[in-house]
């Protein structure tokens, strides 16, 4: 799939400017451009991205609720499970990712999930991600299964609806994110 330039950041080329069915940046050379060359964007702008900071900070203050209802879930459904999901994830760092955590001053995996569509995330381990919170894909993070769900509604299903209400917002403010940025640097 051809990319396409947008100031100096290169993107797919996608209607939406994210392809949900292709992996991007699986080199090293190429995380570190998209990195550099992100970085080197948004220092271009202070001034008109000055929106899209806020709504980074928003987004974070989200997860921050968020964080702690997953790691409940987790902790009362991940630690007996015996197919963890992460061994066979088809998931990986897409723009909206990397967008948040420029624009929120996240730290950023040292590199892509994975480097080849069949192979299991680098950053899985026995005892679970290897990342912190903040600094895994939103998919990770999104990704509920069905053991969990049934867990939540069966054992706190108030934290369950409100997981699910910050999940919807943060959804929503992501595609509001990478929309405001279009917009700034094209
Ligand atoms: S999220 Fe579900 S499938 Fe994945 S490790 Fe936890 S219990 Fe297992
Ligand atoms: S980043 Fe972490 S949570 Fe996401 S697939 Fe990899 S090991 Fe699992």
């Amino acid at each position: 799939m051809a990319d396409v330039k947008i100031g100096f950041v290169f993107m797919p080329q996608t209607q939406s400017l994210i392809d949900l069915a292709a992996i991007h940046w699986t080199t090293n050379s190429y995380w570190q451009a998209i990195n550099h060359s992100l970085a080197h964007v948004i220092s271009r702008y202070p001034t008109q991205l000055r929106a899209s900071v806020a709504t980074a900070q928003q987004i974070n203050h989200w997860f921050q609720e968020l964080f702690p209802l997953m790691e409940e879930l987790c902790a009362a459904t991940c630690a007996h499970c015996p197919d963890p999901c992460c061994l066979s994830a088809r998931a990986w760092i897409d723009f909206r990712d990397l967008l948040y955590w420029h624009l929120a001053q996240i730290d950023i995996p040292a590199q892509q999930l994975r480097a080849r569509a069949d192979d299991t995330c680098r950053y899985f381990s026995p005892k679970g991600c290897t990342l912190p919170r903040s600094s895994r894909p939103w998919i990770c993070t999104w990704y509920l299964c069905a053991t969990q769900t049934a867990c939540g509604r069966r054992q706190f299903p108030h934290k369950l609806q409100y997981l699910t209400t910050l999940r919807a917002k943060l959804k929503k403010a992501r595609g509001q994110l990478e929309e405001a940025f279009i917009a700034v640097v094209t």
